[in-house]
């Protein structure tokens, strides 16, 4: 089922995800949902925030080319445990601030720990694109944004621009 994405700004959006304690029906059900919004919007990342649910998930599928496999990953409870020096500068977007992309510096390669939709532990080492994703998605579980890695007077105007936009849609809808 496609969830509604909530858009900047939106106070769950700046929360704190609390830890996921334990699988449930529930859980798994929210991860399908959301791997489902992201591919229909079409992303290749999604935080459970972005869709009102208040949990530690991500979900994530980098392969873009044509006819590849796709690799949907649903991580519960991901920490990042090491980071490189090495950095790397990718023009991000986000689903919660349709049509703004702006460049970002971020480690290159991370090792990430999650907890998969069947409660294994699992562990990876993320480089390229995949690592910048894992990073922006986990920012979202901290309350925090692209965004939030540009000049104020920038972030200011995204900001305002995106109120605009949510005003635009509200009216459109009625
Ligand atoms: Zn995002």
């Amino acid at each position: 089922m496609l969830r509604p994405i909530l858009i900047h700004p939106d106070p769950r959006l700046k929360k704190v995800m609390p830890p996921v304690p334990d699988l449930s029906d529930d859980l798994r059900v929210l991860a399908a949902d959301m791997l489902e919004t992201m591919y229909d919007a079409p992303g290749i990342g999604l935080a459970a925030p972005q869709v009102g649910a208040m949990h530690r998930l991500i979900v994530a599928d980098c392969i873009k080319e044509e006819g590849a496999t796709p690799r949907p990953l649903a991580m519960f409870n991901p920490e990042v445990l090491a980071s490189s020096d090495e950095t790397n500068v990718y023009e991000e977007g986000c689903l919660s601030i349709p049509e703004i992309y702006a460049d970002v510096t971020r480690p290159a390669e991370v090792e990430v720990a999650w907890m998969d939709a069947d409660g294994n532990p699992r562990q990876e080492v993320f480089t390229g694109l995949w690592a910048t994703c894992v990073q922006h998605e986990i920012d979202h579980l901290n309350g925090k944004l692209f965004i939030d890695y540009l000049k104020p007077l920038k972030r200011q105007m995204i900001t305002r621009k995106m109120i605009k936009l949510k005003r635009e849609r509200a009216r459109d809808a009625e």
